[in-house]
């Protein structure tokens, strides 16, 4: 006898969440998932579609002065903060609506409220015991906040969307995906950004010559970056708040926004209570299919902290479904996920940086080329793009391909194709380009530069 109600219940209707639900569903199974907060979860709500936004919305300010060199002359310009927050608002309560039906269509039952795990087979919520035979965990990520005295005064990206004001001067704290945007995004907008990075040069694990070509390039936008340099403690002032910094400097801006990474989101869940094993960085360990240490209970997406990327949470959320209701076993392919960072100019990547693939294959080729893209040659803007291929010497097969520049999101996500099928230089060299495009570089470039070992050598 079935003494389930339900054959899968999801904790947390985000982007992993509401795949595996509704594939579930479609493979017959009956299905229910809990949201505490707003449907869509991060992604939809307070990362990826409202950033997106805030990004095309800053970007406008140097479109406009981009077309003065093509003969336009534009009027009064004015931005209005509040006016960008509400009409993002009312975009995010479309994409809500939307998510709320896709789950109902598929027969998915949606329970309003905070959900824990009782044991193997039991969820409450709000009071409610509800048994499953299998449960899914897909609760995400929560932001980290510093230790330092005083921040709790700062920010974090959970609110960056719902101020009131526009902040204008704002400290940003760190060098990863998120400080980079919102550097960007304010900046566009004219607010005085400053951004703080502990290392050498941030956004580390990606190339390095795409991390000094941003690097060069943020700053001629107004983002004053500053390096080796943290927060000591924060005070409040009459005139906002007063930032202590490492490098000895006191700075005093409107807003702190603390972008310092994200960790799982597992707390108050009764992880364990119910015997959840987690791994040393707080995140659920799961094995291949993502089955947690408790046999019946199954986690993905950001909370089993592997790559924090939306796409990455679907496809977990696939595996998991095919795995419990369509009795087929896939695997997510973790090697060569595309990504890109939406700072400006945006920067994409797919496949081993240039340092990856010296230590993986010894001798490779590598191809660059950097350069004014052309709808510059007008507008006067000294912005340069950077466009790299990274070549295994021996078996010629493209292992990276990296991009910084306008498109480059766009131009990447298809080179990944290029990279998952296993293309050769070759193959890049006897594909005819699309003229004039800036992609076109990645399929005409055909010296490689000269590699510092042999330059070395022949010294
Ligand atoms: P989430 O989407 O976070 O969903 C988890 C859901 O669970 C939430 O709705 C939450 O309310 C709910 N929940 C939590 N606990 C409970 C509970 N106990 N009971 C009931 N419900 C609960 N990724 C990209 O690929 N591209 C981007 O451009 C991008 N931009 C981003 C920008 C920002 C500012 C941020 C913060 C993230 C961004 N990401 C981006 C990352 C992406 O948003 C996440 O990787 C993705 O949302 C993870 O999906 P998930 O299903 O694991 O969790
Ligand atoms: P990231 O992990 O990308 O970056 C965190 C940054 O904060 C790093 O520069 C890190 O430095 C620094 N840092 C960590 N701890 C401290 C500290 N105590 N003091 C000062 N600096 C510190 O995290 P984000 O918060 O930017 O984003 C979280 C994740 O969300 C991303 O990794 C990504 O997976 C996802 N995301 C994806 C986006 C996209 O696809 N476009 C956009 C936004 C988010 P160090 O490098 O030295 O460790």
């Amino acid at each position: 006898m079935n003494d389930y109600d339900y054959d899968l219940f999801v904790i947390g209707a985000g982007s992993g969440g509401v795949r595996a639900a509704r594939f579930a569903a479609g493979f017959g199974a009956k299905v229910a998932v809990a949201e505490e907060r707003h449907l869509g979860g991060t992604c939809v709500n307070i990362g990826c579609v409202p950033k997106k936004l805030m990004v095309y919305a800053s970007h406008f300010a140097e479109d406009f002065e981009d077309a003065a060199g093509y003969g336009w002359t534009l009027g009064e310009r004015r931005f209005d903060w509040s006016k960008l927050i509400v009409n993002k608002d009312s975009e995010i309560k479309r994409l809500n609506g939307i998510y709320e039906r896709l789950l109902t269509n598929s027969g998915v039952e949606i329970v309003e409220g905070s959900a824990a795990i009782e044991d193997a087979h039991t969820v409450v919520v709000s009071g409610r015991e509800i048994r499953a035979r299998y449960i899914l965990i897909a609760t995400g990520g929560v932001p980290s906040r510093p230790q330092e005295p005083g921040q709790e005064l700062g920010i974090v990206s959970d609110d960056v969307f719902y101020l009131d004001k526009q902040p204008d001067r704002l400290l940003v704290a760190g060098g990863g995906y998120i400080a980079v945007e919102f550097a960007g995004v304010f900046s566009g907008l004219g607010s005085q950004v400053t951004q703080l990075y502990r290392g050498d040069l941030f956004l580390r694990g990606f190339d390095d010559d795409l991390r000094r070509g941003l690097a060069e390039e943020m700053p001629k936008k107004g983002v004053d970056l500053r390096f080796h340099t943290i927060i000591d403690k924060t005070e409040k002032t009459s005139g906002g708040l007063l930032a202590h910094l490492s490098s000895g400097d006191k700075l005093e801006v409107d807003q702190i926004l603390y972008a310092i990474g994200r960790c799982p989101n597992t707390a108050g869940l009764g992880l364990e209570q119910a015997g959840i094993a987690l791994g040393k960085d707080g995140g659920i360990q799961v094995d291949r299919f993502y089955r947690t240490s408790v046999p019946s209970i199954f986690a993905i997406g950001d909370v089993i902290d592997r790559a924090q990327l939306t796409p990455v949470a679907l496809a977990e959320g696939m595996v998991v479904a095919r795995h419990l209701f369509a009795d087929l076993d896939t695997e997510v392919d973790y090697s060569g996920i595309p990504t890109a960072v939406f700072s400006q100019p945006p920067l994409a990547t797919v496949g081993m940086t240039e340092a990856e693939a010296r230590k993986a294959f010894g001798a490779v080729d590598i191809y660059r080329s950097r350069f004014k893209p052309m709808k510059h040659a007008m507008t006067g803007r000294d912005e340069r793009s950077l466009m790299k291929l990274v070549v295994d010497r021996e078996s010629q097969k493209v292992v990276g391909a990296h991009m910084l520049g306008q498109d480059a999101p766009e131009i990447i996500q298809g080179i990944g194709i290029a990279l998952k099928a296993g293309a050769t230089k070759a193959d890049f060299d006897r594909t005819i380009g699309i003229h004039p495009t800036v992609a076109e570089e990645f399929v005409t470039m055909r010296e490689p530069v000269a590699d510092p070992e042999e330059a070395r050598a022949a010294e």
